[in-house]
């Protein structure tokens, strides 16, 4: 009999017998309850056991089987449930098309493929893995290590930075315009999530850079021109360091070439072939109040505004960076 109504919790024989079925009225643990009450039966000749049943005494692995229910039911966490998550926290405020544009099984088949160093520092790049001052909740925060004003040295930035994008471009020529295929999630293939690597070793030399002291304090909203030249040139360092031993080969790097090119780049960078295009469109540069959260189901209408965006951005950093650096 319930005693709830005179005290203040119900009688320890009534949290034991909740305890037998497994908590069935809470959700976070319904679903584990049923599939051990399922097994159990199963397992006793399609009859339901009672508590203190003979059983439960003649059953050797209870406690391993109650283990193993519990954790594939009310722990479950695959390794597609965690990129889900992580690709969903990199990209907010936009929605991912996991059904169109990011197909994670693929992306993940062709991971497999490639050696395990490699493969760990695209997987990192994916989880949100870089080593930057605000995921580590540094004391000291930095701002972009490649040059964004006001904008924070965190892997959700980096996958926008426009300063990034701009050094990708330079180096490897047909750097894709769309973070999603840059960083390997859409169109999957293994040149690319080389060159994946390739920038992850680049933006860590920029960081271990910034946290060894060796460019002066830095300020949490900017970086100096000084500052700013010396991490660009150890970035890219660090990403021909990388690319002669996976066989990418970059365009050789030089600061005032790199920052002629940023000057050049007068007109849009091209996206791919409008008809039939599928891919998200959040785009290098962008302006993240310009664009509308569904942007990423892709369309190809957003398309063009996008891109005229994007040049309009690029033009004008590249203006404000040539004032800064030079
Ligand atoms: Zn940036």
């Amino acid at each position: 009999m319930r005693t709830t109504e005179v005290w203040d919790s119900p009688p320890i024989a009534i949290n034991l017998k909740e305890v037998f079925l497994g908590f069935p009225g809470d959700p976070r643990w319904s679903s584990a309850s049923r599939a051990l009450k399922h097994k159990f039966t199963q397992d006793n000749n399609e009859v339901d056991p009672a508590p203190g049943s003979e059983f439960f005494n003649e059953t050797k692995t209870l406690q391993k089987v109650v283990y193993s229910k519990l954790m594939e039911h009310a722990f479950s966490c695959s390794l597609k449930d965690l990129l889900v998550t992580r690709i969903n926290m990199i990209f907010k405020p936009y929605d991912i098309d996991y059904h169109n544009v990011v197909k994670l099984d693929a992306c993940l088949g062709t991971l497999k493929t490639m050696r395990c160093a490699d493969s760990i520092r695209v997987w990192k790049t994916w989880i949100n893995g870089w080593a930057t001052s605000y995921r580590y909740h540094s004391t000291n925060l930095y701002p972009c290590l490649l040059g964004c004003h006001g904008e924070p040295d965190d892997f959700s930035h980096y996958v926008r930075c426009s300063h990034l994008y701009a050094l990708c471009r330079f180096l490897i020529s047909n750097t894709s315009a769309d973070p999603l295929t840059r960083y390997g999630l859409a169109n999957p293939c293994t040149d690319n999530y080389l060159i994946v690597c390739c920038v992850f070793g680049g933006y860590h030399a920029a960081h271990r850079l910034a946290v060894g002291g060796r460019i002066g304090p830095i300020s949490k909203e900017l970086l100096t021109g000084a500052q700013t030249r010396r991490l660009w040139s150890v970035f890219a360092e660090a990403f021909h360091a990388e690319a002669r031993e996976l066989g990418v080969q970059p365009r050789k790097f030089s600061l005032p070439q790199f920052i002629s090119f940023l000057a050049d780049n007068t007109t849009p960078i091209e996206l791919p072939n409008h008809q039939g295009w599928q891919t998200p469109t959040l785009v290098g540069g962008f302006v993240r109040s310009e664009f509308p959260g569904n942007m990423l189901r892709g369309g190809s209408g957003e398309v063009n505004s996008q891109e005229i965006c994007f040049g309009i951005y690029f033009v004008a950093h590249s203006c404000d960076l040539q004032r800064r650096v030079l």
